[in-house]
């Protein structure tokens, strides 16, 4: 069994052990939860960059982005619906939001699950640092 060997088999979802947004969906480390279905969770971010920031994620672990889409295609859109509903419940989907995958360390990737940055409540500026 290799690292992330440890499967649910009632609904092959995926955790792994040593993943800080596992262990959050796992109800082990606490978070602010705003919204979750059976696919997501939705989060405040513990360092918020905007009045609103929260963060969207698979339940199921897979490490970015690229890896939710071709591994859990299913579960890409769920993360999609998530967000417009968050954006919607935070009333942030008028006025405007942005969401953000950093997928590697290069880009600033610190947490390998899955995750989306959902920013809003202030004006954004263009491009991004
Ligand atoms: P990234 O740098 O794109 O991987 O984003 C990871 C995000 O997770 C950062 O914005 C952190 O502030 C946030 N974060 C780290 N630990 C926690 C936590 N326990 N609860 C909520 N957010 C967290």
């Amino acid at each position: 069994m290799g690292r992330l060997g440890c499967v649910d088999n009632s609904t092959t979802r995926r955790t792994d052990p040593d993943c800080l947004f596992c262990k959050i969906v796992a109800g082990d480390i606490p978070a602010t939860v705003v919204r979750e279905d059976e696919a997501t969770l939705a989060f405040r971010d513990l360092d918020p960059q905007a009045p609103t920031h929260v963060l969207v994620i698979p339940r199921h672990h897979v490490a970015d982005v690229g890896g939710l889409a071709t591994e859990r295609p299913q579960d890409a859109v769920a993360v999609l619906d998530a967000v417009r509903a968050v954006a919607e419940q935070e009333g942030v989907a008028t006025s405007g939001y942005r969401t953000v995958f950093n997928t590697g360390a290069g880009a600033q990737q610190s947490v390998f699950h899955a995750h989306v940055h959902v920013l809003g409540g202030r004006s954004m500026t263009w491009p991004p640092g």
